[in-house]
């Protein structure tokens, strides 16, 4: 099997299944207790805490750990607006992850929401972020990257773009962390999301970044966990994950970790672009994430593509969705203007630092051979015609 979808979930990496191996057999406290063995598991937190916050330069005391990167982005969006009953408007994008557009939409009729347009290299105009602003507008929230494209936005500019303006500002980092180097010094960002599983931690476990002074009200409200800010006991051997994986990606990153990514991806595409003709790469070349390629493929349809790679082993994504039988194309691809035989024909391929050379070669082969296959059985309009 090879593995390509390395923003929808990464394997957990053997470093880190050892370091919260004890914490899931022996060491079992319960870290709010004041014996020894809940007092390791406390102390281990804390560490876990500062690599997290090492990871995107915060202080530790910033960094407050939650059940996923959903639960982050909407802990962020509701602490916007429960801080502040004046401000009714959030600024968003059209491109932002469900966890996002979802959760703000279950406030509305009661808030407003601003969704700015991305153009066909899938970035926002700043100048647009400028005029969206209001004196009503509680939170902006923009993500970092894209899932499905890997397109990077220019955060740090929009965070001081935000403040400037009054507003409080959130990023949904769940696909970026890990993968690039983030310092949340570098702008007034108050609030970002981060997932554990996007880089080699296990699922079920996140973390939240809120600047120190900025506003916040919980959204888990119980015992005085996490300072007060995220009640529920601590899911102790998830947070040890989340805080080794932090710390592996911090040392990849110092070891010129994104050009080795971009390596990876690079020789992928090159290989793909260089045999078949009818490739297109979607969305801007130089702002995005280096693990991620996103690629049409005329006269195929990605359904199809992906039901012929999975035989083959190999695993990748397309953004499409099937519902009542007909593949929709994808809400991302036609935000940055694309037809629909574009969104539908596209897929994603995403790499991690556990794949090699060897595997990226076989699977450009894989995926030659099947984009060859579709089209010598339907050389004309690539509709669905065999597997639906
Ligand atoms: N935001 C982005 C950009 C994502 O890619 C994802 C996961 O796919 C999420 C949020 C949700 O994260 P989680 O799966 O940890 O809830």
């Amino acid at each position: 099997m090879i593995y390509l979808d390395n923003n929808a979930t990464t394997k957990v990496h053997p470093e880190v299944f050892e370091a919260m191996e004890p914490f899931l057999k022996d060491e079992f406290g319960n870290p709010s207790t004041g014996y020894d063995l809940g007092k390791n598991s406390n102390e281990a937190v804390t560490q876990a805490r500062n690599q997290v916050a090492q990871l995107i330069n915060s202080k530790a005391e910033e960094i407050i750990f939650t059940s996923c990167g959903t639960e982050s982005d909407n802990t962020a969006i509701f602490s916007a607006l429960k801080n502040n009953s004046e401000k009714r408007h959030i600024v968003t994008t059209s491109v932002e992850h469900s966890a996002i557009i979802l959760f703000a939409q279950s406030m509305m009729p009661d808030i407003e929401i601003t969704e700015l347009p991305v153009n066909n290299d899938g970035l926002i105009e700043l100048n647009d972020l400028r005029d969206a602003i209001r004196e009503d507008t509680a939170l902006v929230t923009i993500m970092w990257a894209n899932n499905e494209t890997g397109i990077c936005q220019d955060i740090y500019e929009a965070a001081k773009i935000t403040h400037a303006k009054n507003s409080l500002f959130h990023t949904d980092a769940v696909n970026a962390v890990g993968k690039i180097s983030i310092d949340v010094s570098k702008g007034p960002i108050d609030f970002l999301s981060i997932s554990g599983h996007k880089f080699h931690a296990p699922k079920g476990v996140g973390a939240l970044f809120v600047r120190a002074g900025a506003p916040f009200s919980p959204f888990f409200i119980g015992g005085g966990q996490e300072n007060g800010k995220r009640a529920g006991t601590e899911a102790v051997a998830q947070v040890i994950g989340l805080g080794t994986a932090a710390e592996l990606a911090k040392n990849r990153l110092l070891s010129g970790g994104e050009e080795k990514l971009a390596i990876l991806r690079d020789r992928l595409e090159n290989n793909i672009i260089s045999s078949i003709d009818g490739v297109q790469q979607n969305g801007c070349p130089k702002h995005r994430l280096p693990n991620t390629s996103h690629l049409s493929f005329e006269n195929i349809d990605a359904g199809d593509l992906l039901i012929l790679t999975n035989e083959k082993g190999l695993c990748i994504a397309s953004g499409s969705a099937c519902s009542t039988g007909k593949r929709e194309p994808s809400r991302i691809m036609t935000a940055m203007g694309h037809n629909d035989q574009r969104a539908l024909s596209s897929v994603r391929l995403s790499v991690s630092s556990m794949n090699n050379e060897e595997e990226i070669d076989n699977a450009s082969k894989i995926i030659i051979s099947c984009v060859e296959k579709l089209r010598s059985l339907n050389p004309t309009d690539g509709g669905p015609v065999i597997f639906g």
